[in-house]
């Protein structure tokens, strides 16, 4: 019966979560193990799960580069211990203007069997405090540090593999217009996250207008229970008026 139907996680009446890539550990900022993200995505019908623990630039929440062996010994043996599940490792880098544009150096990326990578707060290198404070309302400036926001994002892009930028628009002004055309041509996809506001409505609009560009939701859980919810991020999308089939982890339910 090797083609029966297994239902995965219901989003709504009409779609289900096929795999969640964006999910935290107790490695970075995360409440659970490696093994209670997996757990939950067990029970919940998924078939493919991503840790991707916060970049170790992060000066409060990033992984030590020192874990990413314990890490991938973890992941390893959920491999083993759940056949059923496929378990990758990955990183969500931080995007600094300088160097690479990561706080993932080249060299590192063998570690990883995928990068994704979003802006954040808490580190240097990033205009955090110019972001933190256009975020609460003091917006001088505003245009220049789009300008340099956006330029940050797609330098990024392009000096890297990166799978998916996530939470594209969350923390300080983007031009994502710009963002998205740069990801579609690099094969980025851009998150619809569940956990923060961004993509918004308004911003996944501006995205899908630009040809090429493909869209995936992610839980971003800091806690297990959170791994596959994806429903807040599915309706954002429906009410923007995205085509579902532009999403790449969710089918039609049967
Ligand atoms: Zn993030
Ligand atoms: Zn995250």
């Amino acid at each position: 019966m090797e083609n029966e139907y297994k239902p995965a996680w219901a989003l709504n009446d009409e779609y289900e979560l096929l795999y969640d890539l964006h999910t935290h550990t107790t490695y970075s900022h995360g409440t659970g193990s490696v093994e209670d993200n997996v757990r939950e995505a067990m029970n919940k019908g998924l078939g493919f799960i991503a840790i991707s623990d916060h970049g170790p630039g992060h000066l409060f929440y990033g992984i030590n580069r020192n874990d990413f062996a314990y890490l991938k010994n973890d992941i390893e043996k959920m491999n083993v211990k759940y056949p059923k599940l496929m378990v990758k490792m990955s990183v969500e880098a931080n995007t600094v203007h300088g160097g690479n544009g990561l706080d993932i150096k080249p060299e590192e990326f063998e570690e990883f069997d995928f990068v994704i990578a979003g802006f954040h707060f808490g580190l240097f290198g990033c205009s955090s405090i110019r972001n933190w404070l256009w975020s609460h309302g003091i917006r001088w400036g505003e245009e220049k540090l789009r300008k340099k926001n956006t330029e940050m994002i797609i330098r990024a892009l392009r000096a890297n593999d990166i799978a998916i930028l996530t939470h594209p628009g969350d923390k300080g002004p983007f031009d994502i217009r710009a963002i998205a055309e740069v990801c579609a041509q690099t094969n980025t996809l851009m998150e619809i996250n569940c956990r923060h506001d961004h993509l918004t409505e308004e911003e996944i609009q501006i995205a899908m207008e630009v040809p090429g560009v493909q869209f995936i939701l992610s839980s971003d859980a800091h806690e297990p229970g959170k791994v596959g919810e994806c429903s807040v991020g599915l309706e954002r999308a429906l009410r923007a008026g995205l085509n579902p089939e532009r999403i790449v982890n969710i089918r039609r339910r049967i």
